[in-house]
């Protein structure tokens, strides 16, 4: 995959030239706050070094799921304010993504400084499953640029006009966010070194199931908490009470049980925290995994189980994690979470967190981040990279998925 440097040798330099920036810029709001801008910080080296070096850098972003029109509830206004402050000096912010405030932005933009459009997802040909509409708004972004570079990590699993089609338009090159991402997962895939442990929780279940499949021959061990646990347990034949659960997803967990049973691959909780009520202020109680009672529901892993998910990480030489072990964000239900993430800073080797969630799990109880091998910034992209899956936005800047289509030297 072509980089920046190839970018910039293909194009003669950088400087002045209009360079497109897909970056993940979808950062949680609270009432136009920031709450969270660890996504727009890990945007922050891409687009610094393609200013740095005299480009006209415009960047394309979405925020939220607004329904393909615009919607001032997800506007990225508060994160053109905050790209500035984080790369020290003004951004431009384009009123929209595509159409005339856009052109504006990027005609009037110098050498050298940054410009933010606005929601792509404004636009319902962003996400269309139609290739001739998303082809409209890539057309149009394109025309914005002379070059493209793909940064958002947590899209690039997504068929996209701004992450997809549009790299088919320009010459396109993936950024460092991006670079160092494939890096890690490629280093969890090729030849992991051993004991290679997973761990998986969180509350997407069906999501998640699919790695399963892919990860239990490649595994060592796998862990499994968080409200993905319970699915498992009643594929045992537990009582699970109130717990989440995905009764379709029973007989895939089933399945994999029997797969992992003769290789005592796949832990589950041995024991879990449970409370009458889904509250901050609800009271745990430690019971047996297998004697949950039907009027509670599993908020947690026990204290045995953390203990045992602790002990199984302990000689791991690469971790991969993603989803908490139970509801982190209530004081009484964020011990298994915060064993795990222990365990993980303390293991010899690569640990790498993945999940919107897990990372803010990892902040929010105050570890250090560095103490963490590498904390990826899109969840779902890993998790479909783990599972085999191709990613769109990665394979169309891949050179042997290019041929035949706008070469990186075309002007
Ligand atoms: P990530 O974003 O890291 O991929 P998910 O989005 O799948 O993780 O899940 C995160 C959420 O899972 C957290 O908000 C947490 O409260 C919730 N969760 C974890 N364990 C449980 C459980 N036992 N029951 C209900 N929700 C849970
Ligand atoms: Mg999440």
């Amino acid at each position: 995959m072509a980089t920046i440097d190839d970018l910039s040798r293909e194009l003669g330099g950088l400087r002045g030239r209009r360079v497109l920036v897909r970056s993940d810029l979808n950062v949680p709001l609270d009432g136009g706050t920031i709450t969270d801008d660890g996504r727009i910080r890990a945007s922050v080296p891409t687009i610094r070094r393609l200013a740095d070096r005299g480009a006209r850098v415009v960047v394309s972003a979405h925020l939220g799921r607004p329904d393909g029109a615009p919607d001032p509830t997800f506007s990225l206004a508060p994160v053109a304010e905050r790209l500035g402050e984080l790369l020290g000096a003004q951004v431009a912010f384009a009123t929209d993504s595509v159409g005339e405030s856009a052109q504006a932005t990027v005609e009037s933009l110098h050498h050298g400084r940054v410009a933010l459009l606005e929601n792509v997802r404004f636009n319902a040909g962003e996400t269309s499953k139609d290739d001739a509409e998303r082809g409209q708004v890539a057309d149009r972004l394109a025309a914005l640029a002379d070059a493209f570079v793909s940064d958002g990590f947590g899209v690039v699993h997504r068929k996209q006009a701004s992450v997809y089609d549009v790299a088919q338009r320009l010459p396109a090159a993936m950024g460092q966010l991006v670079a160092t991402e494939i890096d890690v997962l490629r280093r969890l895939t090729r030849i992991p070194e051993r004991p290679y442990v997973v761990v998986l929780g969180g509350a997407k279940v069906s999501d998640k199931l699919g790695v399963i499949d892919n990860l239990l021959g490649k595994a060592d061990r796998l862990l499994i908490g968080g409200g993905m646990a319970y699915t498992f347990l009643a594929a045992k034949g537990y009582e699970v009470g109130n717990s989440l659960l995905e009764a379709d997803q029973i007989p895939v967990c089933r399945e994999y049980l029997e797969r992992a049973a003769d290789r005592g691959v796949l832990l589950l909780p041995v024991d879990v925290l449970v409370t009458d009520r889904f509250a901050a202020d609800a009271v745990a109680e430690v019971v047996r995994a297998d004697e949950i009672p039907v009027d509670r529901m599993g908020l947690d892993i026990g204290p045995e189980s953390a203990k045992a998910f602790a002990a199984a990480l302990a000689d791991a030489r690469t971790v991969f994690w993603n989803g908490p072990m139970g509801v982190f964000e209530f004081d009484a239900f964020a011990a298994g979470t915060r064993a795990v993430a222990q365990a993980l800073t303390e293991i010899d080797g690569l640990s790498v967190v993945g999940g919107g969630d897990s990372a803010a799990a990892v902040r929010r109880l105050g570890f250090d981040e560095t103490a963490f091998g590498h904390i990826s910034t899109g969840g779902g992209a890993s998790l479909e990279y783990l599972e085999g899956k191709k990613l769109p936005g990665i394979d169309v800047l891949d050179a042997g998925e290019r041929e035949g289509q706008r070469p990186l030297n075309a002007r």
